[in-house]
């Protein structure tokens, strides 16, 4: 007997989330959130569904910065206004750009 077993990938658009500044751009940019789920399937029926994984995505340029799951999931049930996820968040951004200038 034949299993047809496939992984997928899938991206979510979550909202666009916040405004920061971008190293690549040079300006002050909208950054939206994706969220990118694996998902196993069994005759093309999804069985199993990975933890999420989120993203930080430059709307102009497409940079990608990838966040910790605790930080995704904070931004999802309370987005950019809360200042300290923010600034969290905007310091990874700076973080990232940082290191991949030096490279
Ligand atoms: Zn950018």
């Amino acid at each position: 007997m034949l299993f047809l077993v496939g992984m997928d990938k899938k991206y979510e658009l979550i909202e666009p989330l916040m405004t920061c500044h971008c190293q690549r751009c040079g300006e002050e940019r909208q950054w939206s959130l994706y969220k990118e789920t694996e998902l196993a399937s069994l005759f093309f029926i999804t069985v199993w569904r990975f933890t999420p994984d989120y993203f930080l995505v430059c709307d102009v340029c497409q940079d990608m910065v990838k966040l910790s799951r605790v930080q995704g999931k904070q931004l999802v049930h309370m987005g950019s206004r809360d200042q300290k996820i923010h600034d969290e968040v905007e310091g990874l951004v700076i973080e990232h750009q940082t290191i991949n200038d030096k490279s």
